[in-house]
């Protein structure tokens, strides 16, 4: 089982269907393959060898599949680099997983000097396409006469992939994914009823991140055409929507309200949409009620998982979005267990808890990661017994539905009650001043940390934190209202449209000096 499977398959089927479109770039599934049968050659012909990373930094496009599947044909593992961070990021992860060759799109090319000087062991920096300043290779010359050479034929326990983690909580860790992880994955969101893709996807949201990833392989291995355009924006996404008729798409829920809420959201020709999937942060109701009217055609398929699962282990499908299953509470939930992946809630002490009571998510399945890179000690307590322990704290209902409340990370203790965040900012959500929220822990003298509201109001509203307070302690018990709120243009966000609690957290808790 590899992933380059996917594309002989495709070659072997239908060589003239589209595999990718890019702004005027039409590709069949035939050229894919010529292309990264030639980019494996080159990559060879540079010295890649079966197991060696190789890294891209670039915004989304067509050129990143044919660095996907053209490193894994080549025998490599892709590394792709987070646009978000620091140059000092970047580099602490190119020498920390010894990457020898780096592609670089045009508009990264500045970092180049910077990031050289970081990562002595990088022997070779590539455009991806045809500029040389500073020293890096044109496309146009290490592509040059690059021979088409077979497919390695990676086997399934062989590492595909070197993925950093979100770095949403701290310093972001090396997971490594091999292929079968991948393919597994991509097969257990496939499997649940209504989730299978239709024929045109669009991949917005970016690849250097697992969720985009995993819809890039579940496109893939369905033989779907593949639609890139270089970021999330949300004029730029419904343009794409409308212009190619999109049936897939994929949200981080932040990415989801900026797209329905957008001024010129009506303009456009959404109906095409049959799938909409969403997932790898909490979805807020309300958010979830909206996007549901304003994709009448789709059905939603909410995706939770880690770069460490794959990513995926749990959806709740189409069906159990429906009015009535939104009525009964299970709309709430993240979903159920893959056909592949076995979930359990269990306490501290690592033993299952009965159903109904909150604890730690841990997962067991082919899509589980082989370890964090060079970290054995984290690799051995996150894999304990055999689990892979999320640090994600939810319940399981009698029917197998698993509903997240909160990070172990970002619950809040105050005066010995547990408060989840996610459950505060459910709520919060519904105020109709409140654009987007992050409940988060301050330090309390008294209470040992309080309950804090970071609210983003909506254009035109007043900022009123007394009609906030009204407002929750119409929906939430007293102990879980925020003590404070506060009014911010814009919330922190990772690179994968995250909220960085940690970083507001840090902005107002200046670390102990
Ligand atoms: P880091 O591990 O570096 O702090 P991160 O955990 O954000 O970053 P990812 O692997 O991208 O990195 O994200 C996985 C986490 O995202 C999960 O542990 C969970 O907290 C959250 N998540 C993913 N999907 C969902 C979902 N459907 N609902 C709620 N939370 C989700
Ligand atoms: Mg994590």
């Amino acid at each position: 089982m590899y992933i380059t499977q996917s594309l002989h398959r495709m070659i072997q089927r239908a060589p003239d269907r589209t595999a990718t479109i890019d702004g005027e770039r039409r590709r069949t599934w035939a050229e894919l393959g010529a292309e990264v049968a030639r980019f494996a050659g080159a990559m060879r012909r540079l010295g890649v060898a079966p197991g060696d990373r190789v890294a891209i930094l670039s915004r989304n496009g067509d050129h990143f599949l044919t660095f996907i599947l053209g490193t894994l044909w080549a025998g490599g593992v892709i590394n792709p680099v987070n646009l978000r961070w620091t140059v000092e990021e970047m580099a602490y992860s190119l020498v920390d997983c010894d990457t020898r060759i780096l592609l670089v799109a045009p508009e990264f090319e500045p970092l180049v000097p910077a990031i050289r000087a970081g990562t002595p062991g990088l022997l070779h920096i590539l455009s991806t396409e045809d500029s040389d300043r500073d020293g890096i290779v044109p496309r146009g010359r290490w592509m040059a006469d690059a021979p088409a050479v077979e497919d390695a034929l990676r086997r399934g326990d062989d590492l595909a992939a070197i993925l950093y983690t979100g770095g949403t909580t701290g310093r972001p860790k090396g997971v490594m994914l091999s292929h079968a992880n991948m393919v597994w994955a991509a097969m257990g969101s496939m499997s649940h009823p209504g989730c299978a893709p239709g024929g045109m996807f669009l991949h917005s949201a970016p690849l250097f991140h697992v969720g985009a990833l995993s819809s890039l392989m579940i496109a893939l291995f369905s033989g779907a055409t593949s639609a890139f355009i270089p970021g999330f924006e949300p004029l730029a996404m419904l343009q794409a929507i409308e212009a190619w008729r999109i049936t897939d798409a994929f949200f981080v829920p932040t990415m989801l309200r900026m797209t329905i809420d957008h001024p010129r959201f009506a303009e456009f020709d959404t109906s095409s949409v049959g799938r909409l999937r969403y997932g790898a942060a909490p979805m807020d109701d309300t958010l979830l009620d909206r996007a549901i009217e304003a994709f009448p055609n789709a059905g939603f398929c909410q995706a939770y998982g880690m770069t460490e699962l794959s990513p995926t282990c749990c959806i709740l499908s189409p069906e159990d979005h429906s009015a009535e299953a939104r009525a009964e509470g299970r709309g709430r939930a993240a979903g159920r267990a893959t056909s592949v992946c076995e979930m359990r809630i269990v306490g501290p002490d690592d033993t299952e808890l009965p159903r109904g009571e909150v604890g730690e998510i841990v997962v067991r399945g082919p899509t589980v990661m082989q370890g964090y890179w060079n970290r054995p000690d984290a690799t051995a307590e996150a894999l304990r017994g055999g689990w892979m322990h999320t640090g994600d704290m939810g319940r399981m209902d009698a029917a197998g539905y698993v509903t997240v409340v909160d990070r172990l990370k970002d619950m809040i203790i105050t005066g010995g009650e547990n408060v989840y965040s996610a459950e505060v900012e459910n709520v919060v959500a519904t105020h109709p001043i409140v654009a987007a929220v992050a409940v988060i822990a301050l330090p309390d003298e008294r209470w040992g940390e309080r309950v804090h509201a970071v609210i983003v109001p909506r254009p035109g509203s007043a900022a009123d934190p007394a009609a906030i307070e009204a407002h929750c302690r119409a929906g939430l018990a007293g102990y879980k209202i925020p003590r404070s709120i506060e009014f911010v243009d814009a919330l922190p966000l990772s690179g994968a449209g995250k909220i960085l609690k940690t970083e507001l957290r840090r902005q107002r808790v200046p670390p102990a000096a």
